[in-house]
């Protein structure tokens, strides 16, 4: 087995000068050599074929002991030297100070096919920057890391990747509900993979210890590495850098309300650098189309981080990235135009990526309140996003309205609500849409082959993951390989995995894990 690692990161910035594993303020350094933990009785529970071939390796390579002992931390990759990154952030919209790889480590960099990868494990163990915590994940968090990371990526969301999950043999202590009954639970290592794991927060720390040097020596790699788009010089070269920033941000988030994604905890040290959806922690998935749903119990209060908003909290982190780097660009108002120019664009980006959800691929100028309508509609009764969208492809501009209705009906969580009144709005707004349809080029079966492939048949519905997680406790893993083969193809229609197009059981909707999660993780 043999990777080819090229290590760019902890070669070309600066390292933390001391070297043992203690927790302390790291400075003047983008992270610290540390190495993963080693685990009693390690057990590999999936792996990738697709991300084994992208670094490079065999599935034979999988099945060897080596393979084993590097992805859960028990022997390090020649010639690499792993390390923890040194990032701050603002949680909640609180300035946290540093955070940091506190159970993460990056082992290497591999590069394949032109392509670097970035290999971390996450629940390795303790690093500098793990202040009160343990280093360690839990098989639960594993679960859904790895299969959400995968999920989306097939879905067509920009997304760190996963290679494997195992389980490290040891055990976790964890209070799930924060409410002082902590149990043990089996630990779990999951190996990610991104061409970079650096979060706004990287630079944020470094602004706010005025480390203004290593503060460009990083963005300055970050634009060579991952931004050769990047061509100009001196202070435009990083107002080019935050715009690109801003744009594939925003691209990210289009394609989390596409699908119905919502992060749930979308802190600038969870903000990818490179426009990745990072950190999968207490994430959910829409079912009843609501903009005010978060699965986030942490965040159930003031619900900052909601399905609604998380357009305009990619915007408020981009300010903060945008303080961070004004220390290396000095002026206010370029910064400021780049920052103004965010709504307008993802307003753009955002009427384009609904109408494309319903079918809609030419002009006309009452698009967004044909839209505005819908979103008011479906949030007038439970009514699950991934049913209704993907229905929706089977209307026919010659139907009825009975008839159109009768095609997304099945979507509501409780048809008898919809009565009367309700009806009424759907009324109006099928009407208005059937009308609209009449004005599109494509033939009905074209359209619903386009739409096919923007509104996916299946999504990782919370209690998808909680069934792996419950199968998963009892030694059960069947069902991780199985939902892992599902959504290699999530907008293919499978008719052996029908059971999986369905709504949220009723047994799931306030179960723990299901509807509710905390960062207790
Ligand atoms: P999060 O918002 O969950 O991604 O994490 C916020 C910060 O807490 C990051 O610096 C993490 O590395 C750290 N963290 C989360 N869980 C643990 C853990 N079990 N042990 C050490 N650090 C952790
Ligand atoms: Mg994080």
């Amino acid at each position: 087995m043999k990777l080819n690692n090229h290590d760019t990161f902890n070669k070309e910035l600066p390292a933390d000068k001391i070297l043992e594993n203690t927790r302390r303020q790291v400075l003047d350094a983008c992270f610290s050599f540390v190495e993963p933990k080693k685990t009693a009785n390690p057990q590999l529970l999936h792996v990738s074929q697709e991300m084994l071939e992208a670094i490079g390796l065999t599935p034979e390579d999988a099945t060897s002991k080596k393979f084993l002992n590097i992805f859960t931390g028990n022997e390090i990759i020649e010639d690499s030297h792993p390390y923890a990154m040194c990032y701050g952030g603002h949680q909640f919209g609180n300035w946290a100070g540093q955070l940091g790889d506190g159970r993460a480590i990056n082992l290497t960099e591999v590069i394949h096919n032109n392509q670097r990868w970035a290999i971390q494990l996450k629940g390795a163990g303790e690093t500098p920057y793990s202040r009160t915590a343990d280093g360690l994940a839990v098989l639960r968090s594993s679960i859904r890391e790895y299969l959400c990371s995968e999920a989306m990526f097939h879905l067509g969301v920009p997304t760190t990747r996963a290679l494997s999950l195992s389980l490290s043999g040891d055990k976790v202590l964890r209070d799930v509900l924060y409410n002082g009954n902590p149990a043990h639970e089996k630990g779990a290592i999951v190996s990610r993979l991104a061409p970079s794991f650096i979060r706004f927060g990287n630079f944020e720390i470094l602004a706010a210890r005025k480390q203004h040097l290593i503060l460009q020596e990083l963005v300055d790699y970050t634009i060579k590495h991952f931004y050769p788009e990047i061509t100009s010089t001196g202070k435009q070269k990083y107002l080019d850098f935050l715009t690109e920033i801003r744009n594939r941000t925003i691209e990210m988030i289009v394609h989390w309300q596409r699908v119905g994604f919502v992060h749930g905890v979308m802190n600038t040290d969870n903000m990818s650098a490179l426009g990745l959806t990072i950190d999968y922690g207490p994430y959910g998935w829409l079912e009843g189309y609501d903009l005010g749903w978060t699965p986030n119990t942490t965040d159930n209060q003031h619900k900052r981080y909601r399905y609604g908003n998380q357009s305009q909290i990619g915007l408020w982190n981009l300010f903060k990235l945008a303080n961070a780097l004004y220390p290396i660009i000095e002026e206010v108002e370029p910064l400021q135009k780049i920052l103004d120019a965010y709504s307008n664009i993802y307003n753009e980006e955002s009427l384009q990526m609904m109408k494309s959800k319903i079918g809609l691929f030419s002009e006309d100028k009452n698009d967004k309140e044909l839209i505005g309508r819908l979103e008011e509609t479906l949030q007038l009764t439970e009514t699950d996003m991934t049913i209704f969208f993907r229905n929706l492809s089977n209307v026919s501009s010659k139907d009825s309205f009975d008839t159109a209705f009768k095609k997304i009906e099945i979507s509501f969580y409780t048809l008898s609500e919809v009565q009367e009144e309700i009806k009424n709005h759907w009324r109006d707004w099928f009407n208005r849409y059937l009308k609209r349809l009449e004005l599109e080029t494509f033939a009905d079966s074209d359209r619903k082959q386009k739409m096919d492939l923007i509104n996916p048949k299946y999504v990782f519905r919370n209690y998808m993951a909680q069934l792996a997680i419950d199968d998963a406790d009892k030694g059960d893993y069947k069902l991780i390989n199985e939902l892992y083969l599902l959504f290699k193809n999530p907008y293919s229609e499978q008719p052996e995995n029908e059971k999986w197009f369905a709504k949220r059981p009723e047994w799931a909707r306030h179960k723990v894990g299901c509807s509710m999660l905390s960062c207790s993780s």
